[in-house]
């Protein structure tokens, strides 16, 4: 007799495991390509406000350090962060937009968001999903540029 795992043609799932068939629904859309808008789509599967995961821990740990010296503190200089100078000595952070920050200010901020507070340039994550909905995304948006140059070099 066949069970009710073979009739409905699905895994059974470990104990205490739950099915996600929002999560499990998205993934499909996303990777068959049939979500013509990812933000829309992602805004409606994962609820609106997207939560934005931390950066990369091994990025982070990675972020070019140094010490502000005397020519550059003369400049006075502020961390957009906590609006105070760059001192002499102080401890900063650069990030890849090549925006610097006091180490104490942007390793707090960049536990919470993947992006600079002053200019939003993104950094990597740890997280799975985000990073496919921003492979999508950057796909997306590469088709529409490509689209555009066709039908500007059709009817330009
Ligand atoms: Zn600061
Ligand atoms: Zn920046």
């Amino acid at each position: 007799m066949a069970s009710y795992f073979d009739e409905h043609d699905c895994e059974p799932l470990a104990d205490g495991q739950q099915p996600n068939h929002l999560l499990h629904m998205a993934r499909l859309l996303l990777d068959s390509g049939l979500a013509a808008d990812w933000e829309l789509e992602y805004d409606r599967v994962f609820g609106g406000e997207r939560k934005v995961p931390p950066a990369s821990k091994e990025v982070v740990n990675n972020l070019p350090t140094s010490l502000i010296t005397p020519a550059e503190a003369a400049l006075e200089k502020k961390c957009p962060v906590c609006i105070g100078l760059f001192d002499e000595e102080d401890e900063v952070k650069q990030l890849p937009c090549l925006h610097r920050f006091h180490t104490n200010c942007i390793i707090p901020w960049l536990q919470r968001v993947n992006s600079c507070p002053l200019c939003r340039h993104e950094l990597p994550t740890d997280d799975p999903d985000y990073e496919n909905y921003r492979k999508h995304k950057a796909r997306a948006k590469q088709r529409e540029y490509e689209l555009d140059t066709l039908h500007n070099s059709m009817f330009g």
